[in-house]
């Protein structure tokens, strides 16, 4: 077993707020192991099996759920998310840090079952632009982006409950403060373990 367990990171926030730039930008400056989802939704034109998701049934899914496989799950938009237990556990019991980019139910789970884990709320900076990234994706259909709509309005009134908000104005500086985050994070993280 690694010495010093690895720090859990969780990045949520309403569809549409831009998570998955701000976490991909977060890459490229630092390292840690992002989770694979397993999803039961089709694949987008461009996405891979094991490398954006793993793609099950509702059966498979279904079944690992019943195995208890996953940390936590959502219903989104008629489809199945869950995080892989094994596969963040064992990262951090060896030390890694890990990240997962999920939905704010998905995130209430992590917070009551995992209180060490660090939660960060990423938010729109408004409404206008929020659509437009909706739409801007262009994967969607206009009742697709009207459903994301109302459903990421809904999430938003769930910031409070998340320990850090950060404003996605600009990604830099969206990126700079979720590294400061972590950072501080960690010190705690290491302050605690020294006491014992
Ligand atoms: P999309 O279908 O656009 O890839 O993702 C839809 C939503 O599901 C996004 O808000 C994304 O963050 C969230 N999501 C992706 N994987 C998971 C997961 O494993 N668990 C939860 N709770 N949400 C997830």
């Amino acid at each position: 077993m690694a010495e010093k367990k690895g720090k859990l990171y969780v990045v949520s926030g309403p569809s549409g707020a831009g998570k998955g730039t701000v976490v991909a930008e977060l890459r490229r400056r630092r390292p840690f192991a992002l989770s694979i989802s397993c999803t039961t939704r089709e694949p987008r034109p461009g996405e891979q099996d094991g490398r954006d998701y793993f793609f099950l049934s509702e059966e498979e899914f279904a079944r690992r759920q019943q195995e208890g496989g996953f940390l936590e799950t959502a219903g989104i938009f008629g489809h199945h998310y869950g995080t892989p237990r094994e596969q963040v556990l064992d990262r951090l019991e060896s030390g890694q840090d890990v990240l997962l980019e999920i939905d704010v139910e998905g995130a209430r789970q992590i917070r009551e079952n995992y209180p060490d884990a660090e939660l960060i709320f990423l938010m729109p900076p408004s409404d206008e632009v929020l659509a437009g990234r909706l739409r801007g994706r262009g994967t969607e259909t206009e009742e697709q982006v009207r459903e994301r709509l109302a459903r990421s309005r809904e999430e938003m009134a769930q910031a409070p409950n998340f320990a850090h908000t950060v404003v996605n104005d600009d990604l830099d500086q969206t990126v700079s403060t979720i590294e400061a985050l972590m950072d501080d994070g960690k010190e705690e993280t290491h302050a605690a373990s020294g006491n014992h």
